[in-house]
C-alpha cells in the first residue's frame, strides 16, 4: 500500500502539473462519471495530502487561489492497489507513476492501466493521443498533460464539511507543518494496545504503513508487542523524531529507505529475497537497491543486519510485522540515534 510519503509526493505533483489550470475530467471506466462531469471545467485551486488521503480542491472560477476556499474536493484514497500515472510535455518530466508499484496492478509492466500514460515523452504533444484504459477511474487533463487514476479504494466528490469530517478521524501527519506530535505521544501512551498495532492506526498517526511501522520500531529497538502505555514519553517522542526525516526522504525521493549506509552491505553473500517490496524507481540508476533498503521488512528468516539473529514475523493489526527478537527485546529503552546525514 502506498504510504503517506507517496500521497505528499502526489499532492506536489498535482501542484506542479495542474494548479491554477482549468481541467477536463472524465471517467473512462464509468464508475466516477457523475463526479467527473460535475467538476469538469473547473479550476484546480488546491492539492493537499493528509496521511494517505489526497484532496484535490476545485472552484468554478479559480478564485480560491487568492485565499478563498475550494468549493468541492475530489477525495482519493489509493488503498492497496491504486496509482496515478502521468503523461505530458516537458512540464511533466518529473512526474511519472506514483502509487502502487506497477506490477502489483497485474498489468503489463510498461502499460499501467493499459493507458500508455507515462510514455508520452516522445513527440511534444503525443500525450494528447494516449487513449485511456478501460480501468481508468478518473482522467484529469490540463494544458500540459494528463493524469490517470486506476484502482483506488475511494474516489469521490466531497464538500468542505465532509473533508473536515475525514480530518477529524486522522491523527497528526508527520509530513505536515501543522502536525502536533504531542497528540501522537499522548494517544500512544493512553492505550494498552501494542505499539505495533497503534502505528497502523490512522487515528493515532496518519500516513504510516507496514514498511515504516516495522522499520521505525527496529530503528528504535522497540518490541512491536509492547503496550503503548508501557512506553515513556521520550520513547514515543523518539519515534516521531525519527519518522519525520524518514518520511521526508520518502517524499523527496519517492522511495522508502531506512538503513544507515554502514548497515547496507553487512551480508553481501546472501541473495536476499525481495518478495512484494517493489517500489517505483527500482530500476533507476543511483537508488539504494531494495534488498539494502530495509532492516527487517520482508526479511523474515534472514540474519539481522546488526546482530545476525534471524528476523521474525508475526501478525499485528491484520498485517505482518517483522522484527529482530534480539535487537528489539528491550521493552523500555530510550531510542538510540540512528539517523545519519544521508537523510538530510
Ligand atoms: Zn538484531
Amino acid at each position: 500500500m502506498p504510504e503517506g510519503h507517496t500521497i505528499h509526493r502526489l499532492a506536489s505533483a498535482f501542484d506542479e502539473a495542474f494548479l491554477g489550470a482549468r481541467l477536463a475530467l472524465s471517467s473512462p471506466q464509468g464508475r466516477f462519471a457523475a463526479g467527473a462531469e460535475r467538476l469538469s471545467g473547473q479550476f484546480l485551486v488546491s492539492s493537499e495530502a493528509v496521511g494517505k488521503h489526497l484532496f484535490l480542491g476545485f472552484a468554478p472560477g479559480g478564485r480560491a487561489l487568492d485565499g478563498g476556499s475550494p468549493e468541492s474536493y475530489i477525495h482519493v484514497h489509493l488503498g492497496l492497489y491504486g496509482s496515478w500515472t502521468f503523461a505530458g510535455d516537458e512540464a511533466f518530466a518529473r512526474v511519472h507513476a506514483i502509487g502502487a508499484p506497477r506490477r502489483r496492478l497485474g498489468e503489463q509492466e510498461s502499460t499501467p492501466g493499459s493507458s500508455g500514460a507515462g510514455r508520452g515523452a516522445g513527440r511534444k504533444d503525443s500525450w494528447r493521443h494516449l487513449a485511456p484504459g478501460e480501468n481508468v477511474r478518473l482522467r484529469v487533463v490540463g494544458p500540459h498533460g494528463l493524469a490517470d487514476l486506476t484502482g483506488p479504494t475511494a474516489c469521490a466528490v466531497i464538500d468542505p464539511v465532509e473533508r473536515a469530517e475525514i480530518l477529524t478521524r486522522l491523527g497528526p501527519d508527520p509530513l505536515r507543518a501543522d502536525a502536533e506530535p504531542q497528540a501522537f505521544v499522548d494517544r500512544v501512551r493512553r492505550s494498552r494496545t501494542a505499539i505495533g498495532a497503534q502505528l497502523m492506526n490512522q487515528a493515532v498517526v496518519a500516513g504510516i504503513g507496514n514498511i515504516y511501522r516495522a522499520e521505525l520500531l527496529f530503528r528504535a529497538r522497540l518490541d512491536p508487542f509492547v503496550p503503548g502505555s508501557d512506553l515513556t514519553a521520550s520513547n514515543v517522542e523518539g519515534l516521531w523524531d525519527d519518522l519525520v526525516p524518514l518520511l521526508r526522504y520518502g517524499a523527496r525521493t519517492g522511495r522508502i529507505v531506512t538503513t544507515e549506509p554502514e548497515h547496507r552491505d553487512i551480508h553481501p553473500i546472501i541473495r536476499e529475497r525481495s518478495r512484494g517490496t517493489r517500489q517505483n524507481g527500482d530500476e533507476d540508476p543511483g537508488v539504494v537497491p531494495r534488498e539494502k533498503s530495509f532492516y527487517v521488512y520482508h526479511r523474515q528468516g534472514l540474519p539481522c543486519r546488526l546482530c545476525n539473529t534471524p528476523v521474525r514475523d508475526a501478525e499485528i493489526a491484520g498485517r505482518s510485522v517483522y522484527w529482530c527478537p534480539r535487537c528489539q527485546s528491550v521493552r523500555r529503552r530510550r531510542a538510540p540515534r540512528l539517523r545519519g546525514t544521508w537523510l538530510d
